[in-house]
């Protein structure tokens, strides 16, 4: 049973998919910490993201692994354990730049594809729901208004101490979500079958319950055909 979480930056898809897979006990792949990872790649190696020739010709040599270890998911790029440099908003521009060749997209398409097939897992992304598995049994599209999404991001960064600034919180994140929607291969949107969540009105737990129940009412309905 693999579900498919998508939607736009700072909606929450990975706070809801922790909590998911915890409850559920299957396992949480993050996909957008690989395109971060990738994007750290091209960056050590002073490749700018307009560079096409460039990435297409490096990206042979970007080795991105998962690995889970005391049950949190650790990127793994070349060998070492990039995941404490992922988070930043930096990260995410890079990646957002990088993950419109298909090039790159491919490579981690497959690694993605090879970790569903081998156990139940709850993965959160941008093309899950329709290129990644586009047969999960539930598929999620998770979003909140752009207003509600920064301020979210805001009260996180602040909570940690960071100083920053609402007003450009918001600009960056919906500059993301247009290079998401707007990229021409897999851009971010809703599958035919995802049940939209918009959790702008909703806290953690709400959403929770929310997503529990649409797990717990698709198992059903998929035990009944199995049993008629
Ligand atoms: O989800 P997160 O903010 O970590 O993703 C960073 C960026 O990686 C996104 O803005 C998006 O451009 C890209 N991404 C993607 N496909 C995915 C996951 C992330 O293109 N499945």
């Amino acid at each position: 049973m693999n579900i498919a979480m998508d939607g736009p930056a700072g909606a929450g898809k990975s706070t809801i998919a922790k909590r998911i897979a915890k409850e559920l006990g299957i396992i949480y792949v993050d996909t957008g910490a690989m395109y971060r990872a990738m994007g750290v790649f091209f960056h050590r190696r002073g490749i700018e993201p307009q560079d096409k020739e460039g990435i297409g010709a490096a990206v042979r040599e970007a080795d991105v692994t998962i690995r889970y270890e005391e049950g949190q998911q650790q990127v793994y790029l070349n060998g070492e354990n990039v995941t404490g440099y992922l988070r930043t908003e930096e990260a995410g521009r890079m990646a957002s730049a990088i993950s419109v060749y298909p090039a790159v997209r491919r490579k981690l398409v497959e690694l993605q594809q090879q970790m569903a097939a081998r156990q139940d897992v709850i993965m959160d992304g941008r093309d899950i729901g329709t290129v990644v598995l586009p047969q999960a049994e539930l598929k999620i599209y998770l979003t909140a208004d752009s207003g509600v999404r920064a301020r979210r991001r805001y009260d996180e960064l602040t909570a940690k101490g960071e100083i920053c600034d609402l007003e450009e919180i918001q600009r960056e994140i919906e500059a993301r979500d247009y290079q998401d929607m707007h990229r021409e291969e897999s851009p971010l949107k809703q599958a035919k079958d995802a049940v939209v969540v918009d959790t702008s009105d909703m806290d953690i737990e709400q959403v929770v319950q929310a997503v529990s129940r649409l797990y717990q009412d698709r198992r059903k309905e998929k035990t009944g055909i199995q049993t008629e």
